[in-house]
């Protein structure tokens, strides 16, 4: 069979994704093609990382300007207008978006963007349901990068009553038009993973009343459990009602607001509040985008199964970013989809040799206050993985740093290899944890022990003297060491 070839990668999506591997190939000077039926840039730029970010440090700054740290600094009410709030956000997105994707766009000899429904009709075409008509992309090798969205659970009644999800952040020129344009007086989140967390915060700030259900036994399933423990009595102190153990039976408008019902401790229980947000988990899209037709196979998640040179099961067909789940180990998280990207990219035009991925040291940051930051595997996973290890965890009120400026919330823990003191996990809550565990990460990189840490010379006072002071409790009380002393 002829191909008629018009571009050398036809990709599926245009998050960061696909951005990264369309520039990829154009640095490789070969043509590149996306494709988008939502807003140009994907999740992370319009719906997920800039505006929850942009929104979460606005309620931090109503916080603490509520509730000062410092003895002779008086509290002050800042008055919170949700619609300016928003419209500052959509304008940040929009800028955004120009800026770091858009204006890529300014090469279309090489990178193009077609608007549209894709779905793979033959194993080297794509055709493109777009508003202006239909149209078919040949590529000599194709990328699915057509990220994740909400998964919604099966519960009895929701599909009846109106909830929100992450797409509550979108802005007013996403076609969808899910944007939340009031605030909510009071809001039920299903969920207790970091989009649940970071939204329930940020909510509860600007003066929503939020209760999280969560399914499992503590907040943050996966994450270790002195983490869950102390971000969840952070989090009641600031108001946050937080239900574990729930199981969810079934959910029905009441007048204007919606009902949850649960089970928990052998005993049905309701809430009420006047806005549902569904925040349970992500699953990759790979429904009706003709996957099966050209024998593409998915795992049972959903997910593209790839393997480390992110093939799919058709050789010239690549797959990355939050579409391949956790294959090979991976994490729904944008700088994992750019990384992957570009070597997605490299692997189907480059005549160099093939690129694998290594998804083994991946920081992650979940943005409460105080953050979440973690990289590694944990206790558990330590233990499942057969590695004899050994594990501190201590106070972050230890942190010369987090006494001096009266923020002593958190804790950070250590997982090492017994036998050869080598660092194989690291968790922190506290104040810039997600500044701090890129030190971590490039330890793990590179087989840091915890004598590297301790030896490492770090800045005074910094939460990173955090990472020293873990490495140190392992052998010496860190209450008892006067100032930088190791
Ligand atoms: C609320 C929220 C907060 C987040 N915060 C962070 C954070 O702080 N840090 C972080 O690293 N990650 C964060 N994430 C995750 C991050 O957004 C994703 O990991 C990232 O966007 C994945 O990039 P991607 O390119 O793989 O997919 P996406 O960004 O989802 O891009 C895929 C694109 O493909 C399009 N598409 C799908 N199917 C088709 C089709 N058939 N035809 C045409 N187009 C299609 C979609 O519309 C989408 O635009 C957050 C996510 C959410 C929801």
């Amino acid at each position: 069979m002829s191909i008629q070839v018009q571009y050398d990668l036809v990709i599926l999506g245009s998050g960061s994704t696909a951005f990264a591997a369309a520039l990829h190939a154009a640095e490789l000077g070969k043509t590149a093609v996306m494709t988008e039926y939502r807003t140009v840039g994907g999740t992370c730029a319009n719906r997920g990382c800039l505006p929850s970010k942009n929104l979460i440090e606005a309620a931090r700054l109503v916080y603490h300007a509520a509730h000062p740290r410092y003895p002779g600094l008086s509290p002050v009410q800042i008055p919170v207008s949700w619609a300016e709030l928003v419209a500052q956000k959509d304008e940040i997105v929009q800028e955004y978006r120009a800026h770091k994707y858009e204006s890529l766009l300014d090469d279309p000899e090489r990178i193009q963007i077609v608007p549209g429904q894709a779905r793979l009709v033959s194993d080297h075409e794509v055709e493109v349901r777009g508003a202006d008509g239909t149209r078919r992309l040949v590529g000599e090798q194709i990328l699915i990068a057509t990220g994740s969205q909400p998964a919604i659970p099966l519960v009895p009644g929701l599909s009846d009553v109106p909830y929100l999800t992450s797409d509550l952040l979108s802005s007013a020129d996403d076609p969808w038009g899910l944007e939340l344009r009031e605030q909510p007086d009071s809001l039920l989140i299903l969920g207790s993973g970091y989009i649940a967390l970071e939204l329930g915060q940020m909510f509860a700030r600007f003066g929503t009343q939020v209760t999280l259900i969560s399914r499992g036994r503590t907040i943050l399933s996966g994450y270790e459990p002195e983490i869950a423990e102390a971000l969840t009595e952070i989090l009641q102190k600031e108001g946050l009602r937080i239900v574990t153990g729930a199981q969810v039976r079934g959910v029905r408008k009441a007048g204007e607001d919606v009902t949850l019902s649960v089970l928990r401790h052998e005993s049905q229980q309701t809430y009420t509040a006047a806005k549902l947000l569904v925040a349970t988990s992500r699953r990759p899209n790979t429904p009706e985008i003709g996957l099966e037709r050209v024998g593409v196979e998915v795992d049972r998640a959903g997910a593209v199964r790839v393997d480390r040179t992110l093939r799919t099961t058709v050789p010239h067909i690549w797959a990355a970013g939050d579409v391949i789940g956790r294959e090979t180990g991976s994490q729904m998280a944008t700088p994992v989809g750019a990384h992957d990207g570009k070597i997605a990219a490299h692997n189907a035009l480059s005549e160099e040799p093939l690129r694998e991925v290594d998804h083994t040291v991946i920081p992650r940051t979940i943005f409460t206050d105080p953050q979440v930051a973690v990289v590694g595997m944990t206790d558990e996973e330590a233990n499942a993985a057969g590695i004899a290890c050994e594990c501190n965890v201590i106070p972050l009120s230890v942190v010369p740093r987090a006494g001096a400026i009266h923020d002593t919330r958190g804790v950070i823990k250590m997982v090492l290899e017994r036998p050869t003191r080598r660092v194989v996990g690291v968790s922190m809550l506290g104040m810039n944890a997600g500044e701090v565990i890129g030190e971590a990460a490039m330890a793990l990189r590179f087989g840091a022990t915890t004598d590297d840490f301790i030896d490492l010379v770090h800045v005074y006072p910094t939460m990173a003297e955090a990472l020293k002071l873990v490495a140190l409790s392992f052998t010496k009380d860190v209450n008892r060491l006067s100032c930088c002393a190791s």
